[in-house]
């Protein structure tokens, strides 16, 4: 078997380098808004967490978000994002679970 090439992506609050499918994008659209996008298609600035709350509060303390996205993101959006990655992670970790059930 032959290693397949996993791309790696950096998450922006504990810095570790991890493979894309296992963090979750944050992207900023060229409206400017910040947004959660699951399908990873989404256009814009990306930045990416691991799909654990605890690099989101992590994040939210030091405004990884922020300096990622180079654009201040309001509180008003982390708290929304805090809700959505709260609703997200269930969703992410059972679509993780299927993957690897595969
Ligand atoms: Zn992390």
């Amino acid at each position: 078997m032959k290693p397949k090439k996993v791309p790696l992506r950096k998450c922006v609050a504990c810095q570790e380098m991890m493979p894309k499918k296992q963090l979750i994008r944050i992207v900023k659209t060229p409206e400017d808004e910040v947004l959660i996008d699951l399908t990873g298609k989404k256009s814009g600035r990306g930045a990416y967490l691991c799909g654990k709350e605890s690099c989101f509060k992590l994040a939210l303390k030091n405004r990884a978000l922020d300096r990622a996205l180079k654009s201040k993101v309001s509180p008003e959006i982390y708290e929304q994002l805090a809700a959505d990655f709260v609703a997200v992670e269930d969703e992410f970790i059972a679509a993780q679970e299927r993957e690897e059930d595969e």
